[in-house]
């Protein structure tokens, strides 16, 4: 079994790549910059600095992968121009120019194989079950995690989540607020189980 994920702020995405590394899948993990270390000899560790590169090592690892965990808090967007020295003070005001970035859950979404399975996170504020659902069908993905900050101990930061996940035939399982290392396990028994389905279909 080979997993690739990406994470850009941490915890939760780590916690991911051990689970799943320690249960014995071959894991990739595509993440930013952060300061959290990770030794597996099944992880192989990809550092990006850009949503950018992000997206490129997404599209060369995935293809040979049989499940993507799409955890990263992705900025929407990025700056048109990147100074290549300090900008000066003085001036009165500064327009940056933002650009879009590349909506790599989508991407994987729409090349994913019938033998693959994707899941993606979400983070809502208000109708949150109708927005994960929603998000689930436009990037195709097989199951949604979605988790809340209004949940005290939840969220970034924190050692501890609170989790729904939503999969791709409707079902919706609300957890307890638990470690994150314990997420991971209900996130990957989740995947495992989808996993299952399509090889027996
Ligand atoms: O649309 P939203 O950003 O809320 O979607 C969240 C999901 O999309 C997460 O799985 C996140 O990792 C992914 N995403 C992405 N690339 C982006 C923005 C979000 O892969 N540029």
């Amino acid at each position: 079994m080979r997993f690739i994920g990406n994470h850009s702020t941490g915890k939760m995405g780590f916690a991911i790549a051990m689970e799943a590394a320690m249960q014995g899948a071959e894991v990739v993990l595509v993440t930013g910059p952060v300061q959290l270390q990770i030794q597996h000899p099944n992880i192989t560790r990809v550092n990006v600095v850009s949503a950018q590169q992000m997206f490129e090592a997404a599209l060369q690892y995935f293809p040979s992968c049989d499940a993507a965990i799409l955890s990263a808090a992705v900025a929407d967007f990025t700056p048109k121009v990147v100074a290549d020295k300090k900008i000066k003070e003085k001036q009165a005001s500064l327009i940056v120019e933002l650009t879009p970035t590349p909506d790599i859950a989508q991407h994987i979404g729409a090349i994913k194989q019938s033998h693959q399975v994707v899941c993606g996170f979400a983070l809502e504020t208000h109708n949150a079950k109708e927005h994960a659902q929603a998000k689930l069908v436009k990037k195709n993905f097989d199951c949604i995690v979605l988790n809340s900050l209004s949940d005290k101990g939840a969220g970034f930061g924190y050692d501890t989540n609170k989790i729904t996940i939503i999969d791709v035939h409707g079902f919706s399982v609300d957890y307890e607020l638990k470690k994150k290392t314990e997420v991971a396990k209900d996130i990957l028994f989740t995947l495992a189980t989808l996993i299952e389905a399509k090889h027996s279909n």
